[in-house]
This record gives C-alpha cells, structure tokens and sequence, in this order.
C-alpha cells in the first residue's frame, strides 16, 4: 500500500508586499517545526518577493515555489520569467495552469502544457491546476472538463517525471469565493484523476501521484476534506495569507494522513 507524503501549498498570489511578505515567511518557517518531517509545505509569493521570502524561509523545509515560469530558456519576453532565473533564486516548486491563469489572463491547454514540460526538464517540481468552472459542472462537464485538462496538460510528460507532478483539482467556483466543494464530491473527482493517470501511466503511478484539493480551504473544513484518502493536502489562497491559519490546514493534513494510514493498517 502506497502512503503518499502530504503536500500544503500557500499560494499568496498578488498579495502582501515586501515586509509583509517577509514577516509571513517568517512566522511560517518559525512555526513549522517537526511538521516539515509529515508533509511537504511550500509557499508561492509574488515573484518580486521570491528572494526575500526564500532567505527568510532559510533551512527550515518550507520549499520555496513560483506562481508561473514562461517555457522559453531566454529571450524577447517581455514581463516574462524563465525557470533558469527560478532556480537562481532556490524556487523547488512551481505552479502550471492555475484557474486565474487559464480563466483571467487566458492561458490555453498549449501554453499549460509546454509550462509544464519546460519545469520539468528544467528539474523543477510541478503543480498542475486543473478545474472546471461553475458553468462547466452545471452542463454536466466536470469530467469530461477535468480529464482533458489533465491529458493535454500531461501531453508528452514520460513516466520518470510524473515523480515531479502534483495535480491540484480546483474546481473553478470554489476559489477565492468561500464555496468549497463538499468532501465526497471532491473525492470523485480526485478518484477520476486517479483512474486517468493508470489509464496514461499504469497503476503504480496512480497510486504514487499526490492529488492537492484547492478552493476556499480552511482551518475549519480542512480536517473533512484530508480525512478523504483521496485528498492528499491542499493548494490555499486566502487562507495562506495568515500564518496561524495556514499552519492549522498542515496540521490538519498530518493528523489526516496518520489516521487514513492507522485505519488501512488495520
Ligand atoms: C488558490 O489560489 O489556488 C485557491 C484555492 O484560492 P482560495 O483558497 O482562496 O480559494
């Protein structure tokens, strides 16, 4: 039986500015103690603030992640940032396809797919954001939307890689909006990635993969969705903006995973 590690990221996105940044990179790396040992924790602020809340985080097992890279090593990109210039400044993790990306700047499955090769090849850990909108799930689309994200986005990933992958399922409507899908029906979405991945892999690496939940996480519902075996941690906006809070969601994923694993081992 495979035991996946659980895996909380904070995504800041155009939040905090320089001190504040700081200040919360400071409390999380202060407060993480041994819990970096149960479950990997990253953070993605603002690009501007990657150095500095790097250096902040220092050598207490909070990774350091990018919220976007451009697939192309250099060059007349304007505005854009390559993964070379990532892994300059220490960055482990970055996130690929995220909603606001695909829904609010327009990124299509082919610019999410070539993102996420390029991190790969570039040795970086990738989250891959996948979702569908409110729209989508009340046409009856939530599958199908979910395994075409997913496919196209892992189009000419090979197996040897996929180690680097995490899928976030984060069902569009749910982000941002207080609106979190109920436990069960973020698990039938997380079990359909599943079956995709032995179907474009084999089954081992369906075992392997994490699969994060995302949308309108907290510190009070995020015992009910970590306690699905399924929901291997979670990608948190708002939340993460709040050292305390955020803490309490990783804690939450370890007790998870230590009762999920005590009850299989039964
Ligand atoms: C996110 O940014 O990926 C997210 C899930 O945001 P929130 O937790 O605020 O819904």
């Amino acid at each position: 039986m495979v035991s996946r590690r659980p895996f909380v990221g904070g995504n800041w996105k155009m939040n905090t500015d320089l001190a504040s940044a700081v200040e919360l990179a400071d409390e999380i790396a202060a407060s993480c103690g041994q819990l970096v040992e149960h479950c990997d924790i990253a953070v993605y602020p603002p690009f501007p603030y990657l150095q500095a809340v790097g250096r902040t985080l220092g050598h207490h097992g909070v990774q350091l992640g990018a919220q976007d890279l451009y697939p192309q090593p250099d060059g007349p990109y304007t505005g854009e940032v390559s993964t070379d210039m990532l892994l300059d400044l220490n960055v482990q993790v970055v996130l690929a396809g995220h909603s606001e990306r695909r829904h609010v700047i327009g990124e299509d499955d082919e610019l999410i797919n070539a993102k996420v090769r390029r991190a790969l090849e570039a040795g970086l850990n990738v989250v891959m954001c996948i979702g569908e909108t409110h729209e989508q799930r009340q046409a009856g689309q939530t599958n199908q939307v979910n395994i075409n994200q997913l496919r196209s986005g892992l189009r000419e990933v090979g197996i040897d890689q996929l180690r680097q992958v995490t899928i976030a399922y984060e069902p569009v409507w749910a982000i941002g909006t207080g609106k979190v899908a109920g436990p069960g029906d973020a698990e039938a979405v997380h079990r359909l990635i599943r079956r995709n991945i032995a179907d474009l892999y084999d089954e081992d690496a369906a075992r392997s993969i994490r699969i994060q939940y995302g949308g309108s996480v907290n510190a009070d519902n995020a015992a009910d969705l970590f306690a699905r075996g399924e929901i291997d941690g979670g990608l948190v906006g708002g939340a993460s903006l709040d050292a305390e809070q955020f803490m309490a969601i990783v804690r939450a994923a370890v007790e998870a995973k230590e009762v999920n694993h005590e009850a299989r081992s039964r």
